[in-house]
């Protein structure tokens, strides 16, 4: 039920802009609109602060069926929970009041800056800093690639308090737009996801309250970590999307045309290639699907579940999207058709929120 009510909506108000908001590498705001009137934007924020309340599994089923059409878009409810997580697992009961609320009503979107210009798969060699005066915290620093920078109200910033303690010296804190000495740099230039914004963050002497540390001072690496281990599930959902997005695309494509007097679809080597797009994502799903259920339960192999959706699904996005371009021959190559897009946009899912090598070693160091 929920699948079909995100998908005719997703369809209706979301995939007519798809092409347009990449060519034009601008934000998606009738994807925003559209999910914050149905309130799918931030699923997971629980009904206690105005949330919808819903589980992992339902999480992934939006993000799914929205990347189906548009992988851009489907940031909007995977960074919305990128971003808020740290808030929900760590943070005080005073600042999930203060932030939870603005975020499930569509008020306010939230973002997640771990990233730093020379600090990406080795996250915990950040820089950026934060120094206590009194009852502030004064930030200093830059954070790279920030999805929904500039368009998001608030920032879980993560900043290290104690340079001598390297990971266990690193706090977690929110910093809003609004907040004096934040700054954005110019959006990048990308291969894909062009409708979702990346940019740089800056904090010049960002001076904020000493009550927007999430959590004890000295665990932000810590809840950093355990936000991916839920978030990378969401990615996974993406990648699944945008497989299936194209594996439809091109199913209904060989059906129409015709070489050597037949549909081309009705040659076996194509009929073996769409059999083996749809075989992957099956496995990817139920592999995705079996994670959310552990994000949900908080089951102790989480970190490797996690970890092996994301990279599973997203090396499954990228091969399954190649062979939908494959499959339209010279058609697929080309802007006229969505599969082109889809490429481009499942490469991302093998690189964010750790690259695929880093799942490899958070898999390997929690075997199950
Ligand atoms: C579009 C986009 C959006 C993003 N959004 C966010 C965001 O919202 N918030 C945020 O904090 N970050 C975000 N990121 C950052 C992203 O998570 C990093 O780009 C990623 O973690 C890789 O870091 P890096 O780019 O510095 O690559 P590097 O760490 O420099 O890696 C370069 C290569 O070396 C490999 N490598 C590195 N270390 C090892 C190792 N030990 N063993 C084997 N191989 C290794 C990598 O796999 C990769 O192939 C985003 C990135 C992009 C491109």
């Amino acid at each position: 039920m929920l699948r079909d009510a995100v998908r005719s909506l997703a369809e209706a108000k979301i995939a007519p802009f798809a092409a347009e908001v990449d060519e034009n590498a601008r934000f998606p705001q009738e994807a925003l609109d559209a999910l914050v009137s149905n309130d799918l934007h931030a699923v997971h924020v629980p009904e206690e602060y105005g949330g919808a309340g819903a589980d992992a599994l339902a999480a992934v089923i939006v993000i799914e069926e929205v990347a189906r059409v548009c992988c851009s878009s489907s940031l909007i409810p995977a960074v919305n929970k990128l971003g808020s997580l740290p808030v929900m697992i760590s943070g005080s009961d005073e600042l999930k009041q203060k932030y939870l609320p603005a975020l499930a009503k569509g008020d306010a979107m939230f973002s997640y800056c771990l990233s730093e210009p020379d600090a990406g798969s080795d996250a915990g060699g950040m820089k950026t800093r934060a120094v206590r005066d009194g009852d502030h915290w004064v930030l200093n620093g830059v954070k790279r690639w920030i999805t929904n920078a500039g368009v998001s109200e608030y920032y879980t910033v993560m900043a290290v308090t104690d340079p001598d303690k390297r990971t266990k010296g690193i706090s977690a804190f929110v910093v809003e737009k609004s907040d004096e000495g934040v700054s954005f740099g110019a959006p990048e230039k990308k291969l894909g996801i062009k409708g979702s914004p990346t940019r740089e963050v800056y904090f010049d002497n960002v001076r904020i309250p000493a009550d927007r540390m999430i959590g004890a001072e000295g665990t932000g690496f810590a809840t950093a970590m355990k936000t991916l281990d839920h978030t990378r599930i969401t990615i996974a959902a993406q990648a699944l999307g945008v497989a299936q997005g194209a594996l439809d695309y091109a199913k209904g494509y060989v059906r129409e045309r015709k070489q050597f007097g037949k549909p081309i679809g009705d040659f076996q080597g194509l009929q073996f290639m769409l059999a083996d797009m749809a075989m992957k994502i099956s496995a990817a799903r139920a592999l995705t699907y079996q994670a959310a259920a552990a994000s949900q339960r908080g089951d102790a192999d989480l970190t490797y579940l996690g970890a092996a959706a994301k990279c599973f699904a997203s090396d499954v996005a990228m091969e399954v999207t190649t062979d939908a371009v494959q499959l339209l021959g010279g058609y697929g190559y080309t802007r006229d058709y969505p599969v082109e897009r889809m490429m481009r946009d499942a490469k991302i899912t093998q690189i964010y929120e750790g690259t695929n090598q880093v799942q490899r070693i958070v898999m390997a160091r929690n075997l199950p």
